[in-house]
């Protein structure tokens, strides 16, 4: 088997939380990954937008990232043009820098997995990784084949062949905390406490800056009017 396995965890981290963590370390676990790449999306501006910029957001990844080991990276790629980014482009982009398909493993959500069939360059895209699909509570990888059954030919549970080329969709049914970012984004706007549910110092940024005090989104770098909720330069602005 390749010894480069390079795992990829894309998501808009609005914020990182403990079942995004648990979500990478099942797949560096499972698929005994290399190294694992976070990268933050940006969500082009016709899509409902993040309520923290770009900036707190690639900030939390980072600091939810202090105490891994450093072959797990928070990656700006996405972040480094005004354009919204597509997951197949970043995927060309590693396959630009030498990995081929079968090195790159796409971590994903069973909940965002059901909906691959709207992805940009679909069904391209499922020859351009393999994608590791990690269930999450609600919703159960076991569910896939018959809930994708167009693609229920392609999926595997490890443990997989020794050498393999073909892309593959591997179904991890590893337990992840049962969190979303929006549930951690209603709890602030209603001022109640967040503890345990994302890395402390990614918790401590979150107070910090007040981030999602309230529901309205940060829109720096959007173009759009500017209303963000942290970030001021004078407390009378
Ligand atoms: P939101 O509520 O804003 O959609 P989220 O918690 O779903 O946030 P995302 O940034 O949308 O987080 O997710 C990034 C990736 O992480 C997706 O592939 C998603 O399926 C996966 N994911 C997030 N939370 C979990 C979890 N608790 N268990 C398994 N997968 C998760
Ligand atoms: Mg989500």
């Amino acid at each position: 088997m390749s010894i480069r396995r390079i795992g990829i965890l894309g998501g808009t981290f609005d914020p990182i939380h403990w079942g995004h963590l648990d979500v990478a370390a099942a797949a560096v676990s499972e698929l005994k990954l290399s190294r694992l790449f976070i990268v933050t999306s940006n969500v082009p501006p016709h899509r409902p937008q993040p309520l923290a910029s770009p900036f707190h957001r690639f900030a939390m990844v980072s600091l939810a990232l202090l105490d891994r080991p450093n072959t797990w990276r928070a990656v700006d790629v996405e972040l480094r043009h005004e354009a919204p980014s597509f997951t197949s482009h970043t995927l060309e982009l590693f396959h630009a820098r030498g990995y081929l398909p079968s090195d790159l493993f796409f971590v994903i959500g069973a909940d965002a997995f059901l909906e691959i069939a709207s992805w940009h360059d679909y069904p391209r895209i499922l020859d351009a990784a393999n994608f590791a699909v990690v269930s999450r509570p609600g919703f159960s990888v076991k569910e896939l084949p018959l809930r994708l059954p167009d693609l229920a030919s392609r999926m595997a549970r490890p443990p997989l062949d020794e050498v393999q080329r073909q892309p593959l969709i591997i179904l991890l049914d590893a337990p992840t905390a049962d969190v979303s970012s929006t549930a951690i984004r209603q709890r602030l706007a209603n001022r109640e406490p967040i503890t345990g549910l994302v890395p402390p110092p990614v918790q401590q940024h979150i107070e910090h800056h007040g981030l999602y005090s309230s529901m309205t989104p940060d829109r720096r770098g959007s173009g759009v009017t500017q209303t963000w909720t942290a970030g001021r330069l004078h407390d009378k602005e």
